[in-house]
């Protein structure tokens, strides 16, 4: 059975990207007799607004979508925190005191793997990205778009998997893949955007002994500067869309068929992807 889900973080309302990725994830899990699962990424430290899951839910049934939720991030801290302590005792994880300001670039240099920071430092844990790749070998995953992929999580770098703030104990990459695996998705439905991080995940997966599930990075909305979507900038929120009395299932209807407002329009899919 397909299980698919949405899984959007409540830091700011949605706009019709997320819808698009909303109608995506429920349509390819219905058309397969399968299941469309909720879950709420509230753990991003003090910017998640318990109000904007509610009108996530609000947007989504004005949709005309259906779906199960699944517990939220923030009742699984125990379980990142054992997987944390799984990989810390494997000997794949080394802590980094780094501050953003410190990094520049997006891949980490690794500095504090060279020069490990002082007892006592508040720090967030990296995984060895060449040990880990080691100890798993060559992976592949599958993309229903994009096809078999060998996969390459060392175009990431050493990224963080346990955050330096006590309150977001885990990173995006830790939680999302235990989530996945303890909600059961069979098929991860997300932005080609993110197409990078599924090879981060699918690490992760092998390191933790986790179910491989298939993968389907849609195309994304973009403005007519060709620039995604984002709620301030170029795309009204679905909750002024519903409460100005726009009709959600024309609009979702419009979605399916790629009658997009205008000025919006969809990427070529996977054409930026890595
Ligand atoms: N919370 C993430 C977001 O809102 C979910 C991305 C994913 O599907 O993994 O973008």
């Amino acid at each position: 059975m397909v299980v698919t889900r949405f899984a959007p973080s409540p830091n700011g309302p949605l706009h019709l990207g997320h819808a698009y990725s909303a109608i995506v994830a429920h349509d390819l899990a219905l058309s397969g007799g399968g299941r469309f699962l909720l879950r709420i990424e509230d753990i991003d430290g003090g910017r998640s607004r318990e109000d904007l899951a509610q009108q996530f839910r609000d947007d989504l049934a004005w949709l005309g979508l259906a779906w199960e939720e699944m517990p939220p991030q923030s009742s699984r801290v125990d379980e990142y925190e054992v997987a944390a302590a799984t990989l810390k005792a494997m000997g794949l994880l080394y802590p980094c005191q780094c501050t953003r300001a410190q990094l520049a670039g997006s891949v980490y240099s690794g500095r504090c793997k060279a020069n490990p920071p002082p007892p006592g430092t508040a720090v967030a844990w990296r995984l060895d990205m060449a040990a880990a790749m080691a100890r798993s070998g060559p992976l592949s995953w599958v993309d229903e778009l994009a096809g078999i992929q060998l996969a390459r999580p060392d175009l990431g770098g050493d990224v963080v998997l346990v955050r330096k703030d006590a309150d977001t104990p885990a990173s995006y990459h830790l939680a999302v893949t235990l989530d996945d695996a303890a909600d059961g998705v069979t098929l991860v439905t997300r932005g080609a955007d993110l197409f990078a991080a599924s090879h981060i995940h699918r690490l992760l997966q092998d390191l933790l002994g986790l179910p491989v599930p298939r993968w389907h990075h849609h195309a994304l909305l973009l403005d007519a500067e060709g620039r995604k979507l984002a709620k301030r900038r170029n795309s009204p929120a679905l909750v002024d869309r519903r409460l100005g009395g726009e009709d959600g299932l024309v609009l979702a209807d419009q979605l399916r068929r790629g009658q997009l407002p205008g000025g919006i329009m969809l990427s070529a899919g996977l054409r930026d992807a890595p």
